[in-house]
């Protein structure tokens, strides 16, 4: 379908190529966008019965979603012929009818939804931007921000920053942007949220090109929104952060920098890290790691220079990375051998590595609106997600089988897959089974990728213990596995939080030693003896099983603007968390996550520190996180 003459917002099309556009739609958001646009009543037979994302079209039945394709095609053809838009008549009748449409699609919920839809889906334009101004608040009282990473999380606190004209500097490691997405070089890398989702709520994209884009695009998307926000010209890169000093004089912070030219330090009224939490690589503790002769690298450290062609080739792990680099590389090594210590669950998903079907690309690009309700519809589907089916049961026997009836249907649903997958093959259905339940661990999404690589002659997977890495490959309990090359895919130090800076508060407390190995903070942001320093992607921010880290980081940035301007607006200088709300806060947090099945499974997983405290996870919906963090309370603070 070409994009011709615009008529009534929509471009020229033959009837046949709207018809064609359709069959490649998500009908619930379609119809949404265009009753939406015309004014045309939805029809109460095509709510969709129900908004999970593991069921297509909403649940619709065969008849109504041919019901649902026609109505849609005679929407744009009449749209397409110029049938003027009705508009609502006034601002209440645009909420009515907004809430209307928000119904249809998600039901009684929709009063309730409305607000955060609105914002994460950016129906109006940018909801979250600071209705404040620096110079406004406080006229020439020196305040300045410094943010440690520019990774998405540190982007977005910019941009927000930048909103309110509050000076800022960026301090990154790294010579570029994109924090994950630039360090995962690895082939097959891409996201696990549909693109559509995974990108900020204020800077949509409509030509992704696949529905789980790779990294580079995700890369280009976040070089391409720094620079055109005026980002990158505060970022001094090929800097790092190598330690915080709170002064309680000045209640300012000063930043010792190691950059290309040397040591340096800088000094600002608050401090924002955003350093990640999978950013720093992990080895595993196996002895003679040093030994091997060949090349080895990390999959976030791919070194592009060693060729694999035709190598023997060892791959050390089956976690998230592993799962999307095995696939690309199986058929170029001569012998592949991924040695597995614990299987992953895997989350059937056919459209993994698929281009966004060419009808959807047009609609999503042509149809106005219909990208915001798509989103919208996709967000709705992940508020829960998959949560409901990891909380425990009290009543339910719990074990590494299961933790409730829904957690067990989702073990049975799951098995059946693998079952079909490795269909044939009982020693690989064998090995893919986990002996822990749904949830407990990363779930990972499968297209049947995965299965194809191990069943390949070329592959072996080896379930037994590593016992070390010698000069020449690795050696397990019963063999020794020769390899050229060695390929650690063993995840992140991801409960080392804000590691290894050395950061300094009040009374001159640092703060791993408080910590001492468990991180905590307040919401992941603040935490009690660090006035005006926040987190991003901080303690307890990860979602596993709803949502994206996008979300989470959107939220976290409006809410640490939101303490500056209660600073700037009050005239106080800092801001430090009260202990007591902080430690109720974690305990609420603490017993939640043990209700969780990563909680309550002893598998081992990156969600838990060293301690065995969930210090990852946030174990609610995206819907709690979003109304705790919507506005600070300043009460919640001791106030410099
Ligand atoms: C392979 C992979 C796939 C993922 N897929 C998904 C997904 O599908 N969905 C999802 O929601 N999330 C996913 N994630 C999580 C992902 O990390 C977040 O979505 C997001 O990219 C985090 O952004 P960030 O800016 O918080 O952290 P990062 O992207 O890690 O960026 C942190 C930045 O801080 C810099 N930095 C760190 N320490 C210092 C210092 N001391 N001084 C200066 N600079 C410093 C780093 O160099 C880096 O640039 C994935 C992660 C990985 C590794």
């Amino acid at each position: 379908m070409t994009a011709g003459s615009v008529t009534a917002g929509l471009p020229a099309a033959a009837d046949a190529d709207l018809r064609a556009a359709v069959a490649d739609a998500e009908l619930p958001p379609l119809l949404a966008a265009l009753a939406h646009l015309t004014g045309s009543p939805l029809p109460a037979d095509l709510r969709p019965p129900t908004i999970s994302r593991l069921v297509p079209q909403g649940g619709y039945s065969d008849r109504q979603q041919d019901q649902a394709k026609a109505l849609a095609t005679d929407l744009l053809i009449a749209l397409r012929d110029g049938v003027p838009p009705e508009a609502p008549a006034s601002a209440a009748n645009q909420r009515a009818w907004l809430l209307e449409t928000v119904r249809f699609l998600v039901g009684d919920d929709a009063e309730r939804y409305l607000p955060l839809l609105m914002d994460e889906v950016a129906v109006t334009a940018d909801p979250d931007a600071p209705a404040w101004r620096r110079d406004d608040l406080a006229p020439g009282r020196p305040f300045s921000v410094v943010i440690v990473g520019a990774g998405m999380s540190g982007l977005v606190a910019a941009y927000r920053l930048g909103q309110a004209g509050v000076p800022y500097t960026i301090i990154e490691k790294n010579d570029d942007v994109g924090g994950t997405w630039l360090e995962n070089s690895y082939p097959g890398c891409r996201v696990d949220v549909s693109n559509h989702l995974y990108s900020y709520s204020f800077w949509p994209k409509d030509d992704w090109p696949q529905y789980f884009s790779t990294g580079d695009v995700l890369l280009d998307y976040f070089r391409r929104f720094a620079a055109e926000q005026h980002i990158t010209e505060h970022i001094r890169f090929g800097s790092e952060v190598v330690s915080l000093k709170f002064d309680e004089d000045t209640c300012t912070w000063s930043v010792q920098v190691r950059g290309p030219g040397g040591a340096d330090v800088l000094t600002a009224e608050a401090v924002i890290t955003a350093v990640g939490q999978l950013n720093r690589p992990s080895y595993p503790a196996i002895a003679g790691r040093d030994d091997f002769a060949g090349p080895s690298f990390h999959s976030a450290r791919w070194d592009h220079g060693v060729d694999l062609r035709g190598k023997r080739v060892a791959v050390i792990g089956t976690g998230a990375s592993a799962f999307q680099f095995v696939p690309e590389i199986a058929a170029a090594a001569g012998r592949l051998t991924i040695f597995q210590r614990t299987p992953p669950w895997l989350g059937p998903t056919p459209n993994y590595h698929d281009p966004v079907a060419p009808g959807l690309q047009w609609l999503l690009r042509s149809v106005p609106g219909y990208a915001q309700w798509y989103r919208f519809w996709l967000f709705c589907s992940s508020v829960e997600g998959m949560l409901p089916s990891v909380h425990v049961d009290p009543d339910w026997p719990v074990s590494e089988r299961s933790v409730s009836a829904a957690n067990d249907d989702r073990r049975a649903e799951l098995t059946r897959y693998l079952e079909r997958i490795f269909a044939g093959r009982p020693d690989l259905l064998e090995a893919a089974v986990p002996g822990y339940p749904p949830g407990a661990k990363r779930m990972l999404r499968d297209n049947g990728a995965w299965a194809a690589a191990l069943r390949r002659d070329n592959v072996e997977l080896v379930t037994d213990p590593i016992s070390r890495i010698t000069r020449n490959g690795v050696q397990t309990a019963s063999a020794v596995h020769d390899a050229d090359v060695v390929i650690y895919a063993t995840g992140f130090a991801a409960s080392d939080f804000l590691v290894p800076m050395s950061i300094t508060g009040r009374g001159g407390t640092e703060l791993h030693e408080r910590w001492n190995g468990d991180a905590r903070a307040y919401l992941g942001i603040t935490v009690p003896g660090f006035p005006n320093l926040f987190c991003m992607y901080g303690p307890n921010t990860n979602i596993v099983v709803n949502g994206s880290i996008i979300f989470f980081s959107e939220c976290e940035a409006r809410y640490i603007v939101g303490c500056l301007e209660g600073l700037l607006a009050g005239g106080h200088r800092a801001a430090d968390c009260r202990a007591d709300v902080h430690d109720a806060y974690n305990v609420m947090i603490d017993a939640a996550n043990r209700q969780r099945a990563w909680g309550a499974s002893s598998v081992n997983a990156w969600y838990k520190n060293a301690l065995g405290r969930v210090s990852q996870n946030w174990p609610f919906t995206l819907m709690e996180y979003w109304e705790r963090t919507r506005a600070p309370d300043l009460h919640d603070y001791e106030l410099l």
